[in-house]
């Protein structure tokens, strides 16, 4: 094993995996439980709840904690809510304490929330009706991630029944708007004690290196309607809205150049990646089009800051605005969700070094070191707090769209991983 982690003796080392193996049913049960709730952006309160009943399940005490833009509105890492705090939206934690400390604190962290299910007739089940098929579950939140949040909860139930408990403090929390924000980590991180490092059991199994950043942006253009007989005459925003886009086409191509890539993506052509989700627009079909609203999220090379690529944003919007064929429209734009920067996870980090060692005991295999396109909730835990955090879980594919699916067999490995993890990184006690 990994000199991050404590010896554990044999005969409770087999004694935890045992206890996996014979959770694998309430493990999909209690995934099962969890997708059901849709917890989209706003509706997370049932998801919520029901983490709180599991972690009482277990033994614990789960408390709420709330987000308070108030308090987190001057934090670098705070992004502009795209919905208020309303009462039932708090995040979820629960803390473990032992009797006596032998080793170092986790914290063991998941998001709840789910994304959009894209067009609900193309699912081959309906998307919050949770369906096991050939050893997968699908559902919206199955793989992503759901299964992590199980799991987690698996392997402190796997110790339990294993007659242990950790002997450290172990952290555990469900968390809202990682989809979106991230305020719900940054509060938990905020309000809780520095832990010794993070795990959030984000799907993948594989060694997180780096993560990129996230800007989300909205640009509104303005143009003049007039009847569509005299189309020569107005300004449709609609067709002004696509030259907007061709502006962040080139500034997607020119931030993917070698020269503005991250040593650790070093050897990928495409680590930047500019999306347009959604586009709003129009009033009639023989009308030109008065506005347009595009919905967008730009990627930000670590080491490049989401400050930087807020103001480049800015700029390349006021130069489109200059643009002659733009001649008569107005131009809009608004920040608010992700406001996120990119961040680096050591492979040398103990926590790193640890999960790869548990992995490499259950499955035989190494994983593969992996910088991220994409950007989770440990980014919080690195660059604001100092503190170990990676990412290490179920396989599964389709996240974000359509039949998203985790395959179950994965989920014991990771539960087994995972549960090895608290051992020899906390230590055991007798339960
Ligand atoms: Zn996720």
């Amino acid at each position: 094993m990994s000199d991050a982690l404590l010896p554990i003796d044999p005969g409770a080392r087999r004694a935890i995996l045992q206890a996996v193996e014979g959770l694998a049913e309430r493990s999909t049960a209690t995934l099962a439980r969890l997708v059901a709730h849709p917890s989209l952006l706003g509706d997370e309160a049932s998801c919520l709840a029901e983490m709180e009943g599991l972690y009482s399940e277990l033994g614990l005490s789960p408390f709420r904690v709330a987000v308070d833009p108030a308090k987190l509105d001057n934090h670098p890492g705070f992004s502009p809510p795209l919905v208020p705090y309303a009462p039932g939206r708090e995040n979820v934690a629960a803390i473990h304490r032992p009797r006596e400390t032998k080793g170092r604190s986790l914290m063991l962290q998941g998001h709840i929330d789910v994304v959009p299910v894209g067009a609900a007739d193309l699912w081959t089940t309906p998307p919050f009706e949770p369906s096991v098929r050939d050893g997968r579950m699908y559902g919206r939140g199955a793989c992503d991630m759901k299964s992590g949040v199980a799991a987690a909860l698996m392997a402190f139930a796997a110790l339990k029944a294993a007659g242990l408990q950790p002997a450290a403090e172990l952290q555990m929390a469900a968390v809202i708007e990682e989809e979106c924000t991230g305020n719900g980590a940054l509060a938990v991180m905020q309000a809780l004690g520095k832990p010794d490092a993070c795990l959030i059991p984000e799907p993948g199994q594989r060694l997180l290196t780096a993560e990129v950043g996230v800007v989300w942006a909205w640009v509104t253009v303005t143009g003049k309607p007039v009847h569509v007989s005299h189309k020569l005459s107005g300004i449709s925003a609609i067709e002004a809205a696509f030259i907007v886009s061709e502006a962040f086409r080139a500034y997607e191509a020119r931030m993917n150049e070698p020269q503005h890539r991250h040593p650790a993506y070093a050897g990928d052509n495409h680590p930047i990646n500019v999306n347009f989700g959604t586009i709003e627009g129009g009033e009639w079909n023989s009308s030109v089009a008065t506005r347009a609203r595009l919905g967008m999220r730009v990627g930000v090379m670590p080491g490049y800051s989401c400050r930087q690529t807020k103001a480049d944003i800015e700029a390349l919007v006021a130069d489109v605005a200059r643009d002659p064929r733009m001649a008569g429209t107005d131009l809009r734009v608004e920040f608010r969700g992700f406001m996120a920067d990119g961040a680096i996870f050591p492979e040398t980090q103990g926590i790193s070094q640890a999960i790869s060692a548990c992995h490499r005991e259950v499955t035989g295999e190494t994983l593969r070191p992996t910088a991220m396109h994409a950007l989770t909730d440990a980014r919080f835990y690195r660059l604001y707090q100092d503190t170990e955090a990676t990412c290490y879980g179920a396989e599964g594919e389709n996240i974000h769209g359509i039949d998203e699916w985790v395959d179950l067999a994965s989920i014991t490995e990771v539960t087994k991983a995972l549960a090895l993890l608290v051992a020899g990184w906390c230590g055991v006690e007798a339960a």
